[in-house]
């Protein structure tokens, strides 16, 4: 049954999965782990893991530093591994891709450097209340340092942005708008397009937290007209470790670097230094090589695939999701419906906390995220402290979804039963 399911899917994700080890048959017996967590971090395919041992045993070396063979063929890996970013969200330049640890150390990075030497009193930075806590609390500690203030734009109800609301927080004071695509907890996906015209009109510069849409839809960053768009290795089949701001070219220019050492150097004389060119300027100390080679073939894993493809996978799945959910009495579905949302469902059931549901589900062998989800605010905006997370990725099929259900109804009477 589940099988005639699957070949209706838009992808073969039971073939896809076959790719991921830690997706395969466990020694202890029991069924292969339902990995329902792929919104904190996805699982990793074959091919990036050999192209991690393939990069250490046989091509590493530090880059932009030698002139030995082996740092000249590191260093090109490097620069194509930048290149393969580049064309992946379709910008103009290489260079404008810089590599961070992940979409958290690229807003700070936008904070420290363009924040810093842009924003003081009387300045205003436009967030909104569905945000991750990495796209607040940087601009919380920016404005603490410059006097700025913050704004944040409401969410519905029904968990999506209220337009309205963000338009009548926008004004001539509005340096600055950071807002993400996709929420990770809600699923929402926020007219990005609209913000960003919206934003410009009213002069303000542009930071889009893609953390959870990279991953999982076709991304054109000149289509969105972004300024600046942070996203994170691990959350596309890539490893931990390396992440991803793209800046507007004049933007990045502009902007004095954030970290000083080595590599973001033009000349160091003992009274000071002149920086380097982009994007070496923003990469201070030994990059993260070997994981943004990782990153280069998560990219071409996801390319084979297809994010189209990907994407309709995820919303079917979604979709399953709901119509299971909601057929189970007393579950209260956050955000919006399937067809508003990205790949992640949350929930909460009244009278039952979070973790001991998370737990209860793990027990049978279904991972999903119990908590906050490092967003505090917007789970005291829908009057919850914590939810429990199941968010998709390509190599979930329906059975898992089936599981998912199964688990839920198993749980919801155990904890019935006991009280
Ligand atoms: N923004 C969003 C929307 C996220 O979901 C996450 C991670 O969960 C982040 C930012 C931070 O990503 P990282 O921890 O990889 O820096």
């Amino acid at each position: 049954m589940a099988m005639s399911r699957s070949e209706r899917l838009p992808l073969d994700a039971p073939a896809l999965r076959a790719e991921f080890p830690i997706l395969q048959d466990r020694d202890d017996g029991q069924p292969p782990l339902v990995y329902l967590d792929n919104a904190a971090t996805t699982q990793r395919p074959q091919q990036v893991i050999d192209r991690i041992t393939t990069g250490y045993q046989q091509q590493y070396a530090n880059v932009h530093r030698g002139i030995h063979r082996l740092s000249e063929l590191s260093t090109d890996l490097f620069e194509q591994a930048r290149e393969a970013v580049q064309r992946f969200i379709g910008a103009r330049h290489s260079h404008e891709i810089i590599f961070t640890p992940g979409a958290t150390g690229g807003i700070n990075l936008v904070a420290r450097s363009w924040g810093d030497s842009q924003l003081g009193p009387g300045d205003e930075i436009l967030l909104t209340e569905m945000e991750h806590h990495s796209n607040i609390v940087p601009w919380q500690q920016l404005a603490q340092r410059t006097g700025c203030r913050l704004r944040f734009a409401p969410v519905t109800a029904e968990g999506l942005l209220d337009l309205s609301g963000w338009e009548d927080c926008l004004n001539e004071r509005t340096r600055l708008v950071a807002v993400t695509a996709v929420s990770n907890v809600l699923g929402t996906i926020n007219p990005v397009v609209t913000l960003v015209r919206r934003a410009h009109e009213a002069g303000a510069v542009v930071v889009i937290d893609a953390a959870q849409s990279v991953p999982h839809e076709p991304t054109d960053v000149l289509a969105w007209d972004a300024d600046f768009v942070a996203f994170s290795g691990h959350k596309m089949l890539g490893p931990s470790g390396v992440g991803v701001l793209y800046g507007r070219e004049e933007l990045l220019e502009a902007m004095p670097p954030f970290l000083g050492g080595g590599s973001m150097i033009h000349r160091v004389t003992l009274d000071g230094f002149t920086p380097a060119n982009l994007p070496s300027k923003f990469e201070a100390g030994t990059p993260p090589i070997v994981p943004a080679w990782g990153l280069a073939a998560a990219i071409e894993f996801l390319d084979r695939v297809g994010l189209p493809t990907i994407r309709a996978h995820e919303r079917l799945l979604t979709e399953q999701t709901h119509a299971l959910l909601n057929a189970l009495s007393g579950v209260r579905i956050l955000g919006p419906s399937p067809d508003q949302k990205a790949g992640i469902v949350s929930f909460v059931v009244p009278g039952i906390q979070a973790n001991d549901l998370a737990m209860a589900l793990d027990e049978q062998g279904v991972a999903v995220r119990a908590g906050h989800h490092c967003a505090m605010p917007l789970h005291a905006r829908l009057g919850v402290s914590a939810s429990v997370r199941a968010s998709f990725y390509l190599y979930n099929t329906p059975d898992d979804v089936e599981r998912l259900g199964q688990a839920m109804d198993c749980a919801l009477k155990l904890f019935r039963r006991r009280h």
